[in-house]
């Protein structure tokens, strides 16, 4: 049995914020800058935080998202090494003027 995760075909992301609030783990952020050659910062998973439930899955409207399997073994898993930090946007959930979703 393997560990589901979402990963982001770049290329077919708007840069929305559609997912942001279907995450509950807060694993779908934008990056806090804009890459040189996009026009619109793009949305991430932040891999340490995505549990695979799937629930984003549905909520992109350009099919973005998708469902990728990890190794079964933990020891195999990309994530157990990871030393990838990424830059981006906290989104506030229930402060004012947060988005108000979980
Ligand atoms: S909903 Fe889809 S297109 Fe919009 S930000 Fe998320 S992944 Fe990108
Ligand atoms: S699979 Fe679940 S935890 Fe991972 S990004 Fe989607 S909603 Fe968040």
């Amino acid at each position: 049995m393997t560990q589901s995760m979402v990963a982001i075909t770049q290329a077919d992301c708007t840069g929305c914020d559609l997912c942001i609030s279907h995450c509950p783990f807060e694993a779908l952020l934008p990056l806090s800058f804009t890459p040189q050659n996009l026009r619109k910062r793009p949305v991430v998973v932040v891999e340490s935080r995505c549990v695979g439930c799937l629930s984003c899955i549905g909520s992109c409207p350009t099919d973005a998202l998708f469902e990728i399997s990890l190794p079964p073994s933990a020891n195999e898993s990309p994530l157990r090494e990871s030393t990838l930090v990424l830059e981006v946007l906290e989104i506030p959930r229930w402060s004012k003027g947060g988005v108000g979703v979980a």
